[in-house]
């Protein structure tokens, strides 16, 4: 990196799971590469969200790396859903078994990314004066990096201490005697309030909407289980590829309207009771019929009203927005802590935050006295790392304007005029509607192909027909639309940032994607332009 002049094959953006991984394959071809990552180490979202109570949502046993069988035999969980800390261990042993850390450069941003056309290369700006030059210019920035700050008057004077859950103090934060005031009910909020409720002495909860969450009901893994498991582990996570989100959700091929309402309770009881995202796939129309989904609705209503002992609290706690539509959230005690005399939720439906002023959260002519302001109020989802950085393509073009009515990406892996840059999980990729980290492996592993081909057939360069693209663009929200997923102001449409267009941006169906993924390869990268040296 020091040598200006020098070229590499590659500069990964980001030394999360999809940038530890990507290195990994190139350095197997014998390839140059350099991860440039903004934090101190490792782990990406997992390395940032240090929350109180955060934890993976998908079971520990499906969400790590498969490619190698002794990592997954030899690796021990310890819990059915990880703790943040737990994933981020594993990510550091994966960096160290494989010898990869060498090839990471920390506490480093990469700025801008410009194209130079005349030498099919990369010139790429660090934040420390440096540049590199690279051939290829792989984006493993992650979904869910960038944390969404709200537009909120008197938010940068707060008087008190102000944390995001998406950047949270690695020394960890004590609330203990405090008036917290966290802001937000997605899942980062429904984590960490029980966690956070049980220091605080008084825990406000600003409510914009309500969400879906269901019990996590984590335990500690049984090892006869697990040794089950694992003797077929191999198979189990290709079974699980051929299912619609990527993970064993015990899918149900039935509708929810092909039952009797007896039969139906029973399901959802059955399933309530074993807890998780696994909810959704009891039956196959919950996600695309809004009757079925209408059914849904109702049995978490009851639940909620359940769990929460005052009824007119309970009520502003349950969502009308489409089950599902918005991701489903996993808690351990969420409802519950309604239930105690210090925590109390104010509903912003009947009076928006106005401003902050010093130390209070004000909503209409109400102030909130707090010592500390909990911000869980998500990210600028799959967009927005990438559009932090000054992207320019072929014809000087940034990747801004291009985006600016929406993203668009052939297959959610590259975008035409931009060549030789690919997106691992970018938008119109199954992303964030599938189990990530198997996701990861197949961008990365097609990426990693794509280089080997263009290397052994004497590619220069390689970017998406606009034709294909814009079909492709197309195609994924004509399948979003056979859905309720476009049904709400989710972050899969970017309706939660200000001024953000919204797209509807993952492709919902895991195997149809893989399928079309695979069917352009075979077809010699079909839809993409491919230049000869
Ligand atoms: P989120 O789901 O986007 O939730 C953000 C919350 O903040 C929403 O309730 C939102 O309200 C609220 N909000 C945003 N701006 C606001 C404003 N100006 N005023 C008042 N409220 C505001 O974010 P998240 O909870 O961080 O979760 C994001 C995603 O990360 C999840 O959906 C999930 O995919 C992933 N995640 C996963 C786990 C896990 O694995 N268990 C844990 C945490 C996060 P509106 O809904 O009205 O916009």
């Amino acid at each position: 990196m020091n040598d200006s002049t020098k070229s590499i094959d590659a500069v990964i953006v980001g030394a999360g799971f999809a940038g530890i991984y990507m290195l990994y394959k190139l350095r197997q071809q014998g390839l140059e590469a350099r991860v440039i990552e903004a934090g101190s180490g490792v782990g990406g979202t997992w390395y940032w969200n240090r929350y109180p109570g955060a934890r993976c949502d998908i079971p520990s046993m499906q969400y790590s790396y498969q490619f190698s069988e002794d990592l997954q035999q030899e690796w021990e969980w310890s819990e059915k859903y990880a703790t943040q800390s737990e994933i981020l261990t594993y990510a550091e042993h994966v960096v160290e078994r494989f010898g990869l850390a060498d090839g990471m450069t920390f506490n480093t941003r990469v700025d801008a990314t410009h194209y130079l056309p005349d030498q099919d290369q990369w010139r790429v700006e660090l934040d420390s004066g440096e540049h590199i030059q690279a051939r290829f210019v792989i984006m493993a920035t992650g979904c869910l990096s960038k944390p969404n700050y709200p537009n909120i008057d008197g938010l940068d004077a707060a008087t008190v201490p102000v944390y995001h859950t998406g950047n949270w103090p690695h020394e960890g934060v004590d609330f203990t005697g405090k008036n917290v005031g966290v802001i937000g009910t997605g899942s980062s909020a429904i984590q960490s309030t029980p966690i956070i409720a049980k220091q605080a002495t008084s825990l406000k909860i600003f409510q914009r909407t309500p969400n879906y969450s269901i019990p996590a009901y984590n335990e500690a893994l049984d090892p006869d289980y697990v040794r089950e498991l694992k003797s077929r582990y191999r198979e189990y996570r290709q079974e699980n590829w051929q299912r619609g989100f990527g993970a064993d959700f015990d899918d149900n091929d039935q509708s929810a309207l092909e039952v009797s309402a007896d039969e139906r309770q029973q399901a959802y009881e059955a399933r309530w009771a074993k807890g998780g995202l696994a909810f959704l796939a009891v039956y196959n129309d919950l996600v695309f019929d809004m009757k079925a989904n209408d059914t849904a609705r109702e049995f978490f209503k009851s639940k909620i009203t359940q769990r929460v002992d005052d009824p007119a609290l309970a009520e502003k706690l349950v969502p009308s927005t489409p089950m599902g539509c918005k991701r489903l959230c996993v808690d351990t005690d969420y409802y519950e802590i309604y239930n105690q005399d210090h925590v109390s939720l104010i509903d912003l439906n009947e009076t928006p935050i106005t401003r902050i002023d010093g130390n209070a959260i004000v909503t209409g002519d109400v102030r909130h006295d707090v010592d500390a302001i909990v911000l869980a109020t998500g990210f600028d989802a799959m967009t927005g790392a990438v559009m932090n950085i000054d992207i320019r393509g072929q014809q000087g073009q940034t990747l801004q304007d291009k985006w600016a009515a929406g993203p668009k990406a052939y297959l959610g892996l590259a975008t035409a005029g931009f060549p030789n840059l690919f997106l691992v999980t970018g938008p119109g990729s199954p992303s964030v509607l599938s189990n990530m980290l198997p996701s990861i492996e197949q961008h990365v592993e097609w990426i990693s192909d794509c280089i080997a081909y263009m290397n052994s057939h004497q590619h220069r360069s390689i970017e998406p027909e606009p034709s294909a693209e814009d079909a492709w663009v197309a195609h994924v929200n004509e399948v979003a639309d056979t859905s309720v997923y476009p049904g709400c102001n989710s972050w899969y449409l970017g309706a939660n940032v200000e001024g953000k267009t919204r797209v509807f941006m993952p492709y919902l169906g895991v195997p149809p994607y893989v399928e079309k993924c695979n069917e352009v390869v075979a077809a010699g990268y079909e839809g993409f332009a491919l230049t000869t040296r």
